[in-house]
């Protein structure tokens, strides 16, 4: 182990991080800590992602000397631009509201609106959360369990914190 390595314990910031396509985090420290980097995701198998797609900025990983509680970023912090798995996490939950015979038409208008206000935290992830908690509690058993389990993979900590997932 290098001196770097120490001395980057030390050190403020972020580092940078490799992120598999479907948002599972491979090395939230890849810049100080590169011999656990990875091209795949060893859980999905999905290829790892190391910069915005449209700035090329490294992908935000975990503050320096700080390790575990990481959640990998939505956006990249350059630029703005959504990842690919923010793109994946919203196209799952259009699909399920889409598929689900349940909602009616103004219910699906308003489930689909709140989308950004669950992958990402936003001045009505709060409010998206309460209008969820609502629905989930008029669920089926057997389908509030499916719901609470995309919820939980795609959400924000807000959002989950608000429907108490
Ligand atoms: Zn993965
Ligand atoms: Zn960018």
């Amino acid at each position: 182990m290098s001196d770097d390595w120490f001395s980057s314990e030390k050190a403020e910031g972020y580092d940078c991080a490799i992120v598999c396509e479907n948002g599972h985090p491979i090395n939230e420290h890849s810049g100080t800590r590169p011999a656990f980097n990875a091209r795949f995701c060893k859980g999905c198998g999905a290829i790892g992602i190391v910069q915005c797609v449209d700035c090329r900025a490294p992908v935000r990983g975990n503050e320096l000397g700080h390790w575990g509680g990481y959640t990998p970023p939505a956006h990249c912090h350059e630029c703005g631009t959504a990842f690919v798995w923010t793109a994946r996490k919203t196209a799952a939950l259009q699909a399920y509201i889409d598929e689900f015979e349940d909602f009616d038409g103004p219910m699906r208008e308003l489930l689909s609106r709140s989308i950004p206000d669950i992958i990402a935290a936003t001045p009505m992830s709060d409010v998206a959360g309460l209008r969820w908690k609502t629905v989930i509690r008029g669920l089926k058993e057997n389908v509030r369990a499916g719901v609470v389990k995309l919820l939980t993979s795609v959400a924000c900590d807000e959002f989950k914190e608000q429907v108490g997932l």
